[in-house]
């Protein structure tokens, strides 16, 4: 097999819930990704996804430029299912810059897609390259905003996923900037204790304070212990990303266990958190952490490490697709977020997504078709395409 094209897309799009539209500033949550079309002379092709959060798109344009100049030249004519060794290639390429960030990053399409071409020449599910699919379906998480001016408001938008079965809801953020959870403890626990009440004790309730406020190790501690009493699994985020001692220290003393992981890039990033003991609970991004492969390959150390991992999935249809087929592969994968903000690039961006992303009693069902499972609607490509 030979690789014919790799082609990349920025695409932007807003969440389409009418307050969030209404309220985020230009350039909203996260809109704009990278997908990377891969094409073969054989007539196979495969599709994947950087996540590249970034207000004015600036990231989604520096990893469009690293795949088109420098990932796409130097793959072309090669076999796509030597993708870890085509990896080490395109790795090392950035060795003089951002190695190490937006080259893992921008490297995170272009290997999701090589496995998606890999699986269909074998005609298996992505799952199944991967070493073995494990489970046909999947235990989900509905991931939701907190709405500050309104607790009540709040709880009641993870009413549904009680009733839909959902092993857990996480509440994170705040709707916009200014009003943030986690900037005044009172508000918050409030916040946490209303929406207990309202959901029950039934479902798994995850707290992730998100990157609008910063908080010292000391502080976040505070927090967690003023909120531990709501029986809340995880606590996400609480600190700077890059503040990896003060993530050692509050995990250490939390009482409740502390995620972090949807921003590291790498192999390398988990296993400096895993050795310094940083989080309690990995969360990796197939589409920041380097592509379906390397991610697989993450987990992997993590569960050599005996800790436990929870997929971040907060972007396009693709990505999704990819956490699926990631999950599905694992022996100790048993929960996997998923984004209930309306976005096109969710909704419209895989043809006959209703079929392909079927949930039964809170659980996804793994899809039997090969590769990702997804045909991609290109007119919808085109439609959200900036560049
Ligand atoms: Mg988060």
């Amino acid at each position: 097999m030979r690789i014919k094209s790799v082609e990349s897309f920025v695409v932007h799009s807003q969440d389409t819930t009418k307050e969030v539209h209404e309220q985020r500033n230009v350039g909203g949550h996260s809109g704009y990704f990278v997908l990377v079309h891969i094409k073969t002379e054989e007539g196979i092709d495969g599709w994947g996804e950087c996540a590249t959060g970034s207000d004015y798109g600036e990231g989604a344009f520096a990893a469009k430029e690293i795949i088109d100049r420098a990932y796409s030249p130097r793959i072309i004519g090669k076999d796509p299912r030597e993708f870890k060794k085509l990896w080490n290639i395109l790795y090392t390429s950035t060795e003089k810059y951002g190695q190490h960030d937006i080259g893992v990053l921008a490297l995170s399409g272009v290997d999701t897609a090589l496995v998606d071409i890999s699986s269909k020449e074998y005609s298996v599910p992505a799952c199944v390259l991967l070493g073995g699919c494990v489970t046909k379906e999947i235990p989900l998480y509905a991931s939701l905003l907190f709405d500050m001016d309104d607790p009540c408001e709040t709880a009641a938008k993870g009413k549904k996923y009680v009733s839909d079965h959902y092993t857990g809801v996480k509440y994170g953020w705040g709707m916009v900037a200014e009003k943030p959870f986690g900037r005044d403890f009172k508000k918050d626990e409030e916040m946490v204790r209303t929406i207990r009440e309202i959901l029950g004790y039934e479902i798994k309730l995850m707290v992730d304070v998100g990157r609008y406020v910063n908080m010292s190790s000391s502080q976040a501690l505070q927090l967690a212990k003023r909120i531990t009493k709501y029986d809340v699994t995880w606590f996400e985020e609480p600190l700077p990303r890059d503040d990896t001692e003060g993530y050692s220290s509050l995990t250490s003393m939390s009482p409740i266990p502390i995620a972090a992981g949807e921003g590291y890039r790498g192999i390398q990033d988990f296993k400096r958190a895993i050795i310094n003991r940083e989080v309690d609970l990995l969360q990796p991004d197939v589409s920041k952490a380097g592509g379906l492969s390397h991610t697989k390959t993450i987990v992997e150390l993590a569960h050599s490490f005996n800790r436990s991992w929870v997929p971040h999935n907060w972007s396009t249809a693709i990505n999704t697709a990819a956490t699926i087929q990631l999950v599905a592969s694992t022996p100790d994968g048993y929960l996997m977020e998923y984004k209930q903000e309306p976005n096109p690039l969710i909704d419209r961006l895989v043809k006959r997504s209703g079929e392909v992303f079927k949930i039964r009693d809170g659980k996804i069902q793994v899809p039997e078709s090969p590769g990702l499972g997804i045909e991609i609607d290109e007119n919808v490509v085109a439609e959200f395409n900036v560049a």
